[in-house]
């Protein structure tokens, strides 16, 4: 059995995570291991930002842990709000601010193409690995369902009918960018056992 942190302060990612049941992983909050601050996030690139949330926990309270950073890329937007996802309409924005701004500067837009990509960086005893998850999908014209987190009332995946936000925590975690990531964490954790 393996106790790692999952350093986020994102309630509803550590609920996703944690119903990924695998029985030879505890996945700790970081309240569980007495970290109660924000996580540095002020990097340039997905790859970087969970790089500095996983090292700075690592280092700072001496555990195993790892740390997500997600980006939202939006074809007809070469990209944005990739890294800038969370506070896209601003600082100290809601997740409402962000699919707002979003809709309206799709408004007409007929290339509706976009994906998640998700980067996981695990530090293991002290080493650093990283894993990707990607999906890819459409913005929808207007908010559908009211279940998940930030933008998923407005992203359909590829192959789906539904958005993010109608689908069940487990749909969701068959397809998602986190979930695939997350997968591959955990085949690596049970190799490396
Ligand atoms: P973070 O930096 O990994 O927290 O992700 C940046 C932003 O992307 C979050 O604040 C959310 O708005 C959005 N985001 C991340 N993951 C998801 C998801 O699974 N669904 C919808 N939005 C997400």
């Amino acid at each position: 059995m393996i106790s790692i942190c999952f350093a986020t302060n994102n309630k509803h990612k550590l609920d996703e995570v944690r119903s990924k049941i695998n029985p030879q992983i505890t996945i700790l909050s970081l309240e569980d291991i007495g970290c109660r601050e924000e996580l540095p996030e002020t990097c340039p690139t997905i790859e970087e930002n969970s790089a500095q949330k996983a090292q700075y926990v690592a280092q700072k309270y001496k555990v195993n842990c790892f740390a997500d950073d997600t980006g939202l890329l939006v074809d007809a937007l070469n990209g944005a709000p990739g890294v800038y996802s969370a506070r896209y309409a601003g600082p100290n924005c809601s997740p409402e601010d962000n699919m707002n701004k979003l809709l309206t500067a799709l408004q007409g837009v007929e290339n509706r193409k976009a994906s998640f990509k998700t980067c996981i960086t695990l530090v293991l005893n002290g080493k650093q690995l990283q894993f990707s998850g990607e999906v890819n999908g459409v913005i929808l014209t207007e908010r559908h369902g009211e279940k998940g987190f930030g933008y998923d009332p407005i992203f359909r995946p590829d192959g789906y009918t539904t958005s993010f936000a109608e689908m069940s925590m487990e749909e969701k975690n068959t397809i998602s960018h986190r979930a695939l990531a997350v997968a591959k964490l955990y085949d690596y954790l049970a190799e490396s056992k």
